[in-house]
């Protein structure tokens, strides 16, 4: 790679390129992980297919390493590379909803809370995740849950299709007709396959539901851990709670005798006729909350509830499992870790039941359809000097809780640490078939930087 060559390909693009020494390079390498600092050679603000085009064959023909980067919101900070390329696709963020089919089309640098901004004008939505500034591509990519995922499944289960520029730079589309294998592939794979320009969502209704946080003393814990484990499994799909051991926040609007209290959360969302009553049934169940916010919430509101208290920058270190029982003995040892946690750091076990087992194993690249919870245990502090505690205390927790949990995790909760096995693990019989795809379509393994999984030999 000679500074001609740099200069023809800067020339080529519609979009700008960031190389170290420029005005907003920091900037634009920043990730949403402050644990995760990394240097690329050059930053590739593509703003359409052509220039994304352009750019996978600059990589591929300058042996540069390439990371593609969505909303920059991945653990390991896998939308970014040392020495290497980055195809930033943060400027795609077009979005158009199509009300009489029921579907949206999907930029591939939108955030979820791009599309759930557009799509709510229509009273629709796409079961996305719980946090508005997440990128659409990764989480998709890797599967995506949310607070719609018992009712409507995951966000791959509401692909209908994507476009894709392939390692040798061509473009193709991807759905159950076209590249029938790439599209298997792409839902749940992650980012091994190609760049995927855009997507094709199917949106269902979820406009205003009833829902919020119902905040419980960690005397209560064990209590309120033992009956939702009980209630999940009988729970109708229209009815959502995840929850979480943590702390209440130091600050508005949380009441100040409870700030930095610990606490087990459970966050509610119902999108059903009678859900003030279906909640209403559950309060009378449950121990008296020290904060009970659910009631009406429009659905852009409840997906960006957490937004201000997750801003981009913290040191996160993270660890998940799939998650099918919940056994007294498990939950004595997430009660013993969740006493030691640092104020910002949580576990949340996010129900992935439901519609989410309406497909079957192989129906798509996310094999675990036979789990109830995605289980994150999340270190996590705006302070770096703490990194070395929070990535110690989610490792020694995930130990703990392991033996309890399913082998395999969601990819989208791994660091970049946790090896092939871990990965297998997730895909379970999916695993060859994927390596089969990823020889098909990138032979020389030019997409990498993720939860790689190798070409089949
Ligand atoms: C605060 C927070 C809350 C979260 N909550 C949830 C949740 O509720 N539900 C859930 O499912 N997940 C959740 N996640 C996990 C999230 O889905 C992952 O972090 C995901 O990787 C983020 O996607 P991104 O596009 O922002 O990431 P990026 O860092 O931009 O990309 C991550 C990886 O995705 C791949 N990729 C990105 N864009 C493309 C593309 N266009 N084509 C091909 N590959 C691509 C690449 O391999 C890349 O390395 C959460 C994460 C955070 C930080």
């Amino acid at each position: 790679m000679n500074d001609e060559g740099v200069g023809r390909f800067v020339a080529g693009l519609r979009g700008n390129v960031i190389r170290p020494g420029d005005d907003g390079y920091d900037e634009a390498r920043r990730l949403f992980n402050g644990m995760i600092d990394k240097r690329p050679l050059l930053i590739a603000r593509c703003v359409d297919a052509g220039d994304v085009m352009t750019a996978v064959n600059f990589a591929r023909d300058n042996q540069l390493a390439v990371a593609i980067r969505g909303g920059g919101h991945n653990g390991p900070g896998l939308g970014s590379v040392d020495d290497g390329l980055v195809i930033d696709l943060s400027m795609m963020k077009g979005v158009r909803v199509d009300p009489k089919n029921r579907t949206v089309r999907v930029g591939a640098g939108c955030t979820t809370g791009d599309v759930d901004h557009a799509t709510h004008a229509f009273g629709q939505a796409v079961p996305f995740g719980i946090i508005s500034t997440t990128g659409v591509a990764g989480l998709t990519l890797s599967g995506g849950h949310g607070y719609l995922s018992r009712q409507y499944g995951l966000a791959v289960d509401n692909l209908i299709g994507a476009d894709v520029v392939l390692a040798d730079g061509t473009f193709v589309t991807a759905s159950e007709t076209e590249n029938p294998d790439l599209f298997w592939a792409l839902r749940g794979g992650g980012g091994n396959f190609g760049v995927v320009t855009s997507f094709l969502f199917r949106t269902h209704p979820a406009k205003i539901l009833y829902g919020g946080p119902i905040i419980f003393e960690m005397s209560d814990a064990e209590r309120v851990m033992r009956w939702y484990r009980d209630f999940v499994t009988k729970a109708p799909e229209v009815f959502y709670i995840f929850l979480g051991l943590q702390s209440v926040p130091g600050g508005d609007p949380f009441p100040r005798e409870h700030w930095n209290k610990k606490m087990c959360v459970l966050l509610v969302a119902h999108n059903g006729e009678g859900a003030e009553q279906a909640v209403n049934a559950i309060r009378a169940e449950l121990p008296k909350p020290m904060i009970d916010w659910a009631g009406p919430i429009p659905y852009t509101a409840l997906q960006s509830l957490f937004d201000a208290l997750y801003p981009a920058g913290q040191q996160w270190y993270w660890k998940g499992d799939f998650v099918q029982a919940l056994p007294d003995a498990a939950i004595a040892v997430h009660l013993k870790y969740a006493a030691m946690a640092s104020p910002g750091s949580a576990m949340h076990l996010y129900p992935i039941d439901g519609a989410v087992r309406q497909k079957r194993p192989g129906d798509s690249a996310w094999s675990t359809r036979d789990a109830r919870w995605s289980m994150v245990i999340a270190g996590i502090d705006p302070d770096p000097a703490k990194a070395g505690d929070l990535k110690r205390w989610a490792t020694d927790y995930w130990k703990a809780i392991h033996p309890f949990d399913m082998a395999g995790a969601y990819p989208n909760f791994m660091m970049a640490d946790e090896g092939e096995a871990r990965l297998r693990a997730s895909f379970g019989e999916n695993y060859p078939r994927l390596a089969e795809v990823k020889k098909k379509f990138d032979p020389a393994n030019l997409f990498h930087v993720n939860q790689n999984i190798p070409p089949a030999a």
